[in-house]
């Protein structure tokens, strides 16, 4: 297996459509393929604009992995917002950089015809009541969007049947997006993909601001206004630690002193089925397991955040 101190530095090859990809896979897997067992070949999603929460992500991926892909594609299907997709900061050169020092072997960078060749799909990939709600009931289509993409990134990258070993397949994503999480294990279960899901803890700032491409748009006052959102998770799993009420009006109430910050949902659910979970009252101490998902908007960016409970 190749690690991240035998490639690290390294220019990874650049693949801009799905035939150089294949290609790229094929060789990088030839040569880095164990002579015996099974080989292993991690891909990594991103829109690129890449911070240190995609490097943890890559470096996982690095780790774990004879062949490692990353793709940056910024994947308009997924943006309800024109000028949201508009803006959203593409930084391809800066982000290879950024991919050569975790040690990729390929980046994956299609043009958007590449991966709708026939404009928007015609047959979609429905996220149902899963992708109804929280993200996707402030931002209708996002995540049938989004799964449309993955479910293309996926069939891309797949490893060759002709290796003569056979290939592990894993694809990483952030629990960042926690909710995107919930819906790529529902579709690769659902669809039969042959690919095993994993996923990275969320990497924060300093003063604890899940990281995003989105917060270089925060002015520093904005910035330093959005950290209720980590205030209000860390109170509730706090009492969740010692097993006390949870309070998550209380919590929330947090939000009512920032003004510069929007809330728009707080909601402790199940981590599988993100059924809301009802722990508020004063005698009903919390036990088993929770996510506690957050959305708020400061300014014009919108900030998701989440914890896990009783973990
Ligand atoms: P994006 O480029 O925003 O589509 O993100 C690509 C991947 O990076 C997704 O799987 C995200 O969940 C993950 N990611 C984004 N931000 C973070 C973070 N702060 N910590 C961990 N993973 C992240």
């Amino acid at each position: 297996m190749s690690t991240s101190a035998d490639s690290a530095g390294r220019t990874p090859s650049i693949a801009r459509t799905a035939a150089e990809l294949s290609a790229a896979i094929a060789r990088a897997l030839e040569t880095a393929a164990p002579a015996q067992g099974a080989a292993t070949l991690g891909l990594v999603p991103t829109m690129g604009a890449l911070h240190s929460g995609h490097e943890s992500l890559v470096s996982t991926a690095r780790g774990q992995n004879d062949v490692l892909v990353v793709s940056v594609f910024v994947n308009e299907l997924q943006f309800n917002d024109a000028q949201d997709f508009a803006r959203y900061p593409r930084t391809l050169e800066a982000d290879v950089a950024i991919l050569a020092r975790a040690g990729a072997d390929i980046v994956f960078a299609p043009e958007a015809a590449e991966v709708y060749p026939d404009g928007r799909p015609l047959i979609k990939i429905d996220s149902g009541f899963l992708g109804s709600k929280f993200e996707g009931a402030s931002r209708p289509g996002h995540f049938d969007g989004m799964l449309a993409v993955v479910a293309k990134l996926l069939h891309f990258a797949m490893p060759p049947a002709t290796l003569g070993v056979p290939v592990s397949y894993r694809a990483y994503f952030g629990q960042k997006d926690a909710q995107q999480l919930v819906l790529i294990n529902r579709m690769v279960a659902d669809l039969n993909y042959p690919v095993e899901v994993r996923s990275v803890p969320i990497i924060r700032s300093a003063e604890g601001l899940a990281l995003s491409s989105r917060n270089q748009f925060l002015t520093k006052e904005q910035a330093t206004a959005a950290l209720v959102i980590h205030r209000a998770l860390s109170l509730v799993k706090e009492r969740a630690d010692r097993h006390e009420p949870l309070y998550l009006e209380d919590a929330a109430g947090l939000f009512e002193m920032e003004p510069l910050v929007e809330l728009d949902y707080f909601e402790l659910v199940d981590p599988r089925t993100l059924q809301e979970l009802a722990f508020n009252c004063q005698d009903t101490p919390f036990t088993g397991e929770g996510l506690l998902l957050v959305a708020a908007k400061v300014g014009e960016v919108r900030l998701i955040d989440n914890m896990t409970l009783g973990y």
